[in-house]
């Protein structure tokens, strides 16, 4: 149902007389044209609903229905803050989104204000529902007003349908908020006789908002009148702006790493808060990147992990970096290869294999999901003691296929995940004598002699236990390369060869 043009002008005039501003007066009325919220005044006046001479647009005092937020003193206030707090933080985004969070109370003043509205100016049902149903809600007539004025502060344009990554958040409040929200609350308490829930103690405010709205539906116009009959509408207060956050969703990025030493870990190793190591793979291979996209935080992402004392040679491990909050977004190829460069200079420990690539939620998946499904490559240097080099069948392992064992949880991890024996399977193994030049280093600093090493190349389903293979863990892996050969292998060493997975 359409109000007639002499009824608009009777509300619009009660609401403007009481001080309303001419944009919520255009709200009460059940107005959508953006015009005439860009420009009240202009649009009030040439429609008759102010006198020309009238000069006032009702925004010295605050609005006792949007408590200043639609207003002309708030609306810059709020914009100055938003640059301030923008130009401080230094994001490159070129667009952004806002969210906006306003009173609570403002819900309870807007039923208020229908209600007295239809009250004194004797309105039949039909136009309060009209009324009720076409306001415009302060949130929407500030986002028309105040978000292209934002856009030119900031230099920034808006950007509500990709979204936007970079989020401005602002958070207005009012001083009288929770005195009037009581009111209902401790009305309604004091009629139903319910427990009041509000967890006061944490000053949630979602929570009480929560309930609010939970309330407001809940009642009838009458009991709502009711409560509200010593209640005032007028102000002297306007809302305020308590809090404005920038932030940015994060960014990942990934590549593949070569770790080459055996003394060193993937993740930072703290014991009773004392880092052990000095430094990680995830140090080396995040901070540079972090530094560089001006990160808040990380999260390290990767295929699987090594211990400490096995390299990461070839192709390498497939890994990401979550940067959280980044102020940079523009990250240009250039800047990536950079990146790799820089990471490779600074370490002999941990190279970086391939180029870095910027990615998206879904490759991630791939990386999760990949930590199953792929196949591993492993080379082991093993050592056979206490059995003549000729009696052990080394060339019989070239000649197994998809060798299925059993592996229990190695007593070396057991502290950590204590699971069901699992069924892994052995692929392809190639086995040779070990080189002299292939034992420098290690001849020096033990007394086997030469001859009894040897190399594997194993191909593994992935999640094998490549060491407990080789030497049975006390017979919880089943069989073990010591069974196969009926001998007494242990592991020296060993490096991932290969990981299997199309990354990045
Ligand atoms: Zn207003």
């Amino acid at each position: 149902m359409n109000l007639s043009a002499e009824e608009e002008k009777r509300i619009f005039g009660f609401l403007q007389q009481r001080n309303y501003c001419l944009r919520c007066c255009f709200r009460f009325i059940g107005w959508h044209s953006p015009e005439c919220f860009q420009n009240p005044f202009k649009f009030a006046n040439s429609l008759g609903y102010i006198a020309a001479e009238n000069t006032s647009s009702n925004d010295e005092k605050p609005c006792p229905a949007c408590l200043g937020i639609l207003q002309k003193p708030m609306q810059e206030s709020v914009i100055q803050k938003i640059q301030a707090e923008v130009e401080k933080q230094n994001y490159d985004s070129e667009t952004f989104i806002t969210a906006l969070t306003i009173p609570t109370c403002v819900g309870l003043r807007e039923r208020l204000l229908h209600m007295q509205c239809s009250l004194e100016l004797g309105l039949s049902e039909n136009t309060l529902i009209s009324l009720k149903t076409k306001i415009q809600t302060i949130k929407d007539i500030w986002k028309l007003v105040v978000i292209p004025k934002v856009e030119q502060a900031i230099k920034k344009k808006v950007d509500v349908t990709t979204p936007s990554a970079f989020l401005i958040e602002i958070i207005l409040s009012y001083k009288y908020n929770e005195k009037e929200c009581e009111v209902l609350l401790s009305k309604y308490k004091g009629t139903k006789n319910v427990v009041n829930k509000r967890k006061r103690k944490f000053n949630d405010t979602r929570f009480s908002k929560k309930s609010i709205e939970t309330l407001m539906t809940s009642i009838t116009d009458e009991e709502f009148t009711e409560y509200f009959k010593d209640f005032s509408l007028e102000t002297t207060a306007s809302a305020d702006v308590e809090n404005i956050m920038c932030s940015h969703s994060s960014i990942f990025v990934g590549g593949r790493y070569n770790k080459l030493s055996r003394e060193l870990s993937q993740t930072p190793w703290f014991i009773n808060g004392e880092k052990k190591m000095q430094t990680s793979v995830q140090d080396i291979l995040c901070n540079p990147i972090a530094e560089a996209i001006g990160a808040q935080s990380i999260k390290f992402l990767s295929s699987g992990r090594e211990d400490v004392d096995v390299r990461n040679i070839h192709s390498g491990r497939p890994f990401a970096v979550e940067l959280i909050n980044p102020r940079i977004s523009k990250i240009t190829e250039k800047a990536l290869s950079d990146l790799v460069d820089k990471i490779n200079h600074s370490s002999q420990q941990v190279q970086i294999a391939s180029n870095l690539k910027v990615l998206s939620r879904l490759d991630l998946k791939t990386l999760k999901e990949g930590e199953n499904v792929k196949t591993k490559f492993y080379r082991a240097l093993c050592i056979c003691r206490n059995i003549p080099k000729d009696t052990v069948p080394l060339e019989k392992l070239n000649d197994l296929k998809r060798v299925q064992i059993v592996q229990k949880t190695p007593v070396r991890v057991l502290h950590r995940r204590p699971l069901s024996p699992r069924i892994r399977l052995i692929y392809e193994m190639r086995a040779r004598w070990a080189k002299p030049q292939e034992l420098k280093t290690l001849l020096n600093t033990t007394n086997e002699d030469a001859s009894v090493f040897f190399v594997l190349d194993i191909k593994t389903q992935a999640g094998t236990y490549v060491k407990e293979f080789v030497h049975g863990d006390f017979g919880r892996t089943k069989p073990s390369l010591c069974d196969i050969l009926n001998a007494d292998v242990d592991i020296v060493a060993l490096d991932v060869t290969g990981i299997n997975l199309n990354w990045p």
